[in-house]
């Protein structure tokens, strides 16, 4: 497929040697709002060529396009991707309000074209295991949850995510979206309501929360917390999956790094359960690649992205109303 990258970021930089692993695909050009940085990106990734006008680079004839700019664009962007003919594999989080992202996914189903939401976490081979040993019954009926998702946000991306609420930044909508995607990966469960509470601990700026933490109700009465954080220095992230006959809990597998260690505790005791560390973004990339192909899905599907961003967006109504909040 001929791909083009829309959003001159720094997590394009990151995915491109992800994308470059997978045979067939040729990397053509990248489209952003300034020309020296898109002028920059092309000769960095070796790109044919470089643009800021959007229209232009999709008249290039392109099969696929990955978005990556600030959230609050990539609807519009898609849009018109998708118009264009091309395939979309679109950022976290998918837009900024539910309507925006049932428009792209309906956009999508008119054009007859693919519409992946890159939730890279689905990606990781502990948490196919992970799903696989709770649908098993492995640690009994699955009760509880609780996830560590808290970082330090590293200095060069300390920009519109602490300062810009209209460009989508804020801790919910970077990282509850991404634990809320996990959640019901892992669970096979719709999540019904949220309680949040949202922080400031030193970054965040103006109204934008640097730290949340949150209770989620899932169908079927499972409950589950999370903590998202930009301030967590040195911290490990962790999941735990609490079962009526046992429990798995993961150290570092909420990163974009691909790997993790898990261990199972049960009536028989505790060992670890040997898992291999993946590139997360090759993994979601192939996969992308074989949907457009007519092979399955996308890890995340357009309607997944929406499912994560309803998480998100209940989780900051409920932040900002002290009460609790339906998930629509
Ligand atoms: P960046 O801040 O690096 O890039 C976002 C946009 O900001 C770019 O498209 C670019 O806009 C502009 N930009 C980039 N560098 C500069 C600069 N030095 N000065 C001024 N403007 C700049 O964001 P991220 O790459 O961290 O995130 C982009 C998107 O990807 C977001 O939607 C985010 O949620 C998502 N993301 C997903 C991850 C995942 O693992 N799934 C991980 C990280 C991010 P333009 O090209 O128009 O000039």
């Amino acid at each position: 497929m001929r791909w083009g990258f829309i959003g001159a970021s720094n997590i394009a930089e990151r995915v491109i040697p992800s994308l470059r692993k997978i045979a067939g695909q040729e990397l053509v050009a990248v489209c952003s709002r300034s020309a020296p940085r898109a002028q920059q990106f092309a000769e960095q990734q070796g790109l044919a060529s470089a643009h800021t006008d959007l229209s232009e680079l999709l008249a290039l004839g392109l099969d696929a396009v990955y978005i990556s700019s600030t959230n609050e664009q990539h609807a519009a962007q898609t849009l018109a991707a998708l118009d264009a003919g091309c395939h979309v594999l679109c950022e976290k989080p998918l837009a900024m309000s539910l309507a925006d992202a049932a428009a792209m996914i309906e956009r999508a189903d008119t054009q007859g074209r693919v519409l992946g939401t890159n939730h890279h976490l689905r990606a990781s081979a502990l948490h196919g295991r992970v799903r696989q040993m709770i649908a098993d019954g492995a640690i009994g009926r699955v009760h509880g949850v609780q996830v560590s998702h808290a970082v330090y946000l590293p200095p060069h991306l300390q920009g519109w995510r602490i300062d810009a609420p209209g460009a989508g930044g804020g801790v919910v909508l970077d990282i509850l979206v991404h634990d809320g995607d996990l959640l019901r990966f892992l669970l096979q469960a719709e999540p019904r309501r949220i309680t949040t509470v949202t922080r400031q601990h030193g970054l965040g700026q103006g109204q934008v929360e640097d730290s949340a933490m949150s209770l989620i109700e899932f169908d079927g009465g499972v409950l589950a917390q999370t903590h998202e954080s930009f301030v967590a220095r040195h911290a490990a992230t962790r999941l735990h999956v609490l079962g009526t006959e046992g429990a798995l809990y993961a150290e570092g597998s909420l990163t974009q790094a691909g790997g993790g260690r898990l261990w199972l505790r049960d009536a028989a005791g505790e060992r670890e359960i040997e898992v291999p560390a993946v590139d997360l973004y090759e993994v979601g990339f192939d996969a992308f690649v074989r949907a457009c192909a007519g092979q399955g899905a996308p890890l995340a599907t357009g309607v997944d992205g929406q499912r994560s961003m309803a998480v998100a967006l209940a989780g900051l109504a409920s932040a900002a109303s002290g009460q609790s909040q339906q998930i629509d």
